[in-house]
């Protein structure tokens, strides 16, 4: 199904019939698999909440979908009554979820039901390079393919999260110097050449606010941000539901938002950016005679043992934090902001300063400030948001009963969809169904 460029073809084609009674099935069989590779998997009463079709519908169409092995069903309960969970068949398919962080590496191997089958964490060298990582990484996943009884041919396709903001345009790193082994380095092609499979690359944050906004602790909040405080520091925007990126690939990119004109220098050439003073480099020098050799981790792990050096190191940060979020708050208005990365493990010893100075240097609303939480899916949130990433782009469509038969390739249906290169602006559609309202 995938051609020698990486190009998805359907092994089927579609035909229209506009305002046919069988081309009004077809867009409401769409209905059904995009809610469901939406969201994940759902209850029949789930299902129709969200499409807006009647409960009838759904059944009838959840039926002619498991049959033709796009959908899959299994008994559950809802309330104490009896429901059916309806999620996508495995035989649809797997996808990779890849996060490149600055000193770590994830993969995580779901199928297109959004259930993580294999997942692995590797740590990187302080200078890693894309070209031997890269080759890395493919090994990896051909070995937790292996490892699930299946092979690189059953996936359907890749999301990267790069710890640097993408040129949507170019897919290549936006700004130099923030992965300095991976600038002008074409990742999508470069994975997909040797993986043959189509890849997509965003960066991490906004694939970070994808899964907290979808799975964890922003699912129903449409205006929402995500903070990831780690090596780095940056945010990912859900503006309306959808993740924001901005002009350039640089939207969220608050680590690099001056707040001392006279400060040090950073990584990215500027003076005085907030990661210069809350980046793990940053934390690790305010330890006497550490120099950079103390760790994020073991930073938090002091201050949780009441090691008040520790404790004030983060509280600092906190501060620090805030006063930049008040002015991310006035600028695009969020109703939540969840934390993740390393640092957020330090709970309400962060948290805490954090909301207060961002209470005390936003500017108040009658409905108040942001609500601030600590992301729920944690150090995973990346790698999850680009399984989902993947998932989205890989198009998964519904099938007519009668394709199943006449499909002899390993999927008994299709995906489809123009081919898009490196990374798609705009990720959920326009009508999204939102995930506020639904039980989980
Ligand atoms: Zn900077």
């Amino acid at each position: 199904m995938v051609a020698s460029s990486g190009t998805i073809v359907a092994p089927v084609s579609s035909p229209r019939n506009p305002g046919s009674q069988s081309s009004l099935r077809e867009a409401n069989r769409a209905r059904i698999v995009d809610a469901i590779t939406h969201h994940g998997a759902l209850t029949q009463v789930e299902l129709a909440a969200v499409t807006g079709l009647s409960p009838a519908t759904v059944s009838n169409i959840v039926k002619e979908q498991a049959a033709a092995g796009v959908l899959a069903t299994t008994p559950t309960s809802r309330s104490g009554r009896r429901a059916v969970r309806v999620t996508l068949a495995r035989e649809m398919g797997l996808v990779v979820g890849l996060h490149v962080s600055n000193r770590q590496l994830r993969v995580a191997l779901a199928d297109a039901g959004h259930q993580v089958l294999v997942e692995r964490m590797l740590p990187l060298a302080r200078d890693h390079r894309a070209d031997s990582e890269l080759d890395r990484v493919v090994l990896l996943i051909q070995d937790m393919a292996e490892s699930v009884g299946t092979g690189l041919d059953e996936v359907l396709a890749v999301g990267v999260g790069l710890a640097a903001p993408i040129d949507p345009g170019t897919g290549l790193i936006a700004t130099r110097g923030l992965m300095r082994g991976w600038d002008g380095v074409p990742v999508a092609d470069e994975l997909e050449t040797r993986l043959r499979r189509p890849v997509f690359v965003d960066n991490e944050a906004n694939l970070g606010a994808l899964g907290e906004y979808r799975m964890g602790a922003a699912q129903g909040v449409r205006q929402a941000a995500y903070l990831r405080v780690s090596h780095g520091v940056g945010a990912g925007l859900i503006i309306d539901g959808r993740v924001y990126r901005g002009g350039s690939g640089k939207a969220g990119e608050i680590g690099h938002l001056t707040l001392d004109e006279q400060g040090q220098v950073c990584r990215c050439g500027n003076r005085g950016c907030l990661e210069t003073l809350v980046g793990a480099a940053a934390l690790a020098a305010k330890f006497p005679g550490s120099h950079t050799q103390v760790k994020l981790r073991d930073i938090v792990l002091r201050a949780n043992a009441g090691d008040a050096a520790a404790r004030r190191v983060i509280a600092d940060a906190g501060r620090h934090l805030g006063v930049a979020l008040a002015g991310l708050s006035n600028l695009v208005d969020p109703h939540r902001i969840v934390v993740g990365g390393e640092l957020a493990e330090a709970d309400e010893m962060l948290l805490s300063p954090l909301r207060h100075a961002l209470e005390r240097s936003t500017l108040a609303t009658a409905s108040g400030v942001p609500d601030v939480v600590k992301g729920e899916l944690g150090e995973r949130a990346e790698v999850l948001g680009a399984v989902l990433y993947a998932i989205d782009l890989a198009h998964i469509t519904a099938g007519r009963p009668s394709d199943a038969a006449r499909t002899t390739g390993p999927y008994p249906m299709g995906i489809a969809g123009p081919r898009i290169s490196g990374i798609v602006p705009d990720l959920a559609p326009e009508n999204a169904p939102d995930r506020g309202g639904l039980a989980s």
